[in-house]
């Protein structure tokens, strides 16, 4: 194979590695937020139902209160029906203790309320907080693979670097300006293989003339079609029948 076309694949190749690995380190960042993200989630979750408990708790006291407060001063009223003078004021000191206990049987209700929301929450807070260890390790262990496997694309895309120049410092001036025109004008894609006849990247089929130069691989050809460098892969010769087929096809 001609030694410039040669250098021309193998450039090509690095630079496809080099968009891939690009690609992964520009997305490991984002991944790696996504992962703190859910544990940030899961434990302000867990701090919610752990506040609301306080909350519940704390309402619940409150209310067992208001009850206490009530219950004395229903003693006082039932102390004061001793004292009162009239039947009509017994009568009035009557209704208002019944008012009073059906405030109570009101805020014993409330008070149940809280006690099942705050099972409930109980529940929930003990499942979370047997969960968060394993969660925590889970996103770190995860955050640190990720980490790595950016480091070691960040180390192979240096190493691709290095041999990337090292390849464009043994190409001629005109072989790597056709390169780097045809990898900017063609998406990165400035080499194609010639199969059967066509250019693999534009589809079209080649001249005889120039099929029958590019099979040979002796020098830097481009597709009139599309304008990449084209070069040509022997098929298999083991159990190819097709492929001899495809040949005899493509020669003739
Ligand atoms: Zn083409």
């Amino acid at each position: 194979m001609h030694p410039e076309l040669k250098t021309v694949i193998e450039l090509h190749q690095l630079d496809q590695r080099i968009a891939e690995l690009t690609a992964q380190i520009d997305a490991l960042p984002s991944q790696i937020e996504n992962l703190e993200t859910q544990l940030s989630q899961f434990i302000h979750a867990h701090e919610e139902r752990q506040q609301r408990l306080a909350k519940n708790q704390k309402e619940r006291r409150d209310l067992e209160a208001d009850v206490q407060a009530i219950q004395s001063r229903i003693s006082k009223h039932k102390d004061q029906l001793y004292e009162v003078k009239t039947n009509e004021q017994y009568r009035a000191m009557l209704r208002e203790i019944e008012g009073e206990q059906a405030n109570i049987r009101r805020i014993e209700d409330q008070i149940l309320e809280k006690m099942i929301e705050a099972e409930e929450l109980e529940k929930l807070i003990r499942e979370a907080a047997s969960r968060l260890d394993a969660e925590k390790a889970r996103v770190a262990g995860e955050v640190k693979q990720l980490q790595s496997l950016r480091q070691a694309d960040v180390e192979e895309r240096e190493r691709l670097e290095k041999q990337r120049q090292a390849d464009c410092a043994t190409l001629a001036a005109d072989v790597l300006d056709l390169y780097e025109r045809m990898r900017r004008a063609r998406r990165g894609q400035a080499v194609a293989e010639v199969r059967e006849g066509c250019c693999t990247a534009c589809n079209v089929l080649l001249r005889p003339q120039l099929f029958n130069e590019v099979r040979g691989n002796t020098a830097v050809l481009t597709c009139e079609n599309c304008g990449r460098i084209l070069y040509y892969v022997e098929p298999a010769p083991v159990d190819s029948a097709e492929a001899q087929g495809a040949d005899a096809r493509t020669s003739a």
